[in-house]
């Protein structure tokens, strides 16, 4: 890696969901942050910080389904602004299993209407894919955490943040 070191900007986004990725994510910064803050710029992350920029983004990771119109919005802006759109385990690849109710019979939907009205929820509960285009994704639930580090990996090489020798694949801490 270079001594004047470019980063890639990268955003982490959750919807719909038991944000069981968020939490591996924020795990793997127990073991990764000083290696990682290095070479990524973290411009949207909630979980990480409050002062969050919606523009730029060279990597978006997106876990969740898409349950309101509100959130669909959200998520085509984030297209509109990442060059890369990542769908970050099995609820934003599939669906499933946050959006189990769009598999209910006719008398179950029926019985649920009022509490989508009421919460401002859509009938249907979409996958990622659905809505806007998806570059890649990391399949699991939650995200199999090395294929999560190779995603990483790959596009830091293809944005040339890392040389094609180099690799974040087993990097720790006390290896910086
Ligand atoms: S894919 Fe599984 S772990 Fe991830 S948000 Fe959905 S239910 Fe939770």
């Amino acid at each position: 890696m270079s001594e004047q070191q470019k980063k890639l900007k990268i955003g982490w986004f959750s919807f719909t969901c038991c944000e069981d990725s968020t939490i591996m994510f924020t795990e793997m910064l127990n073991d990764h942050f000083f290696a990682w803050s290095k070479i990524l710029e973290f411009k949207h992350a909630n979980i990480l910080k409050s002062k969050n920029e919606l523009s730029d983004i060279d990597l978006a990771f997106v876990e969740g389904a898409i349950a309101s119109e509100r959130d669909k919005k959200k998520l085509l802006k984030i297209r509109n602004v990442s060059k890369y759109v990542i769908a970050i385990g099995s609820c934003a690849v599939t669906g499933l299993p946050s959006g189990h109710r769009n598999n209910f019979d006719e008398k179950m939907k029926e019985e649920i209407s009022p509490y989508l009205l009421q919460f401002h929820q859509t009938e249907h509960v979409y996958a990622l894919h659905e809505l806007i285009k998806i570059d890649d994704k990391v399949a699991g639930c939650p995200m199999i955490e090395a294929q999560f580090v190779q995603t990483i990996d790959k596009y830091l090489k293809m944005f040339k943040v890392i040389s094609e020798d180099d690799s974040i694949i087993n990097h720790k801490n006390a290896s910086d």
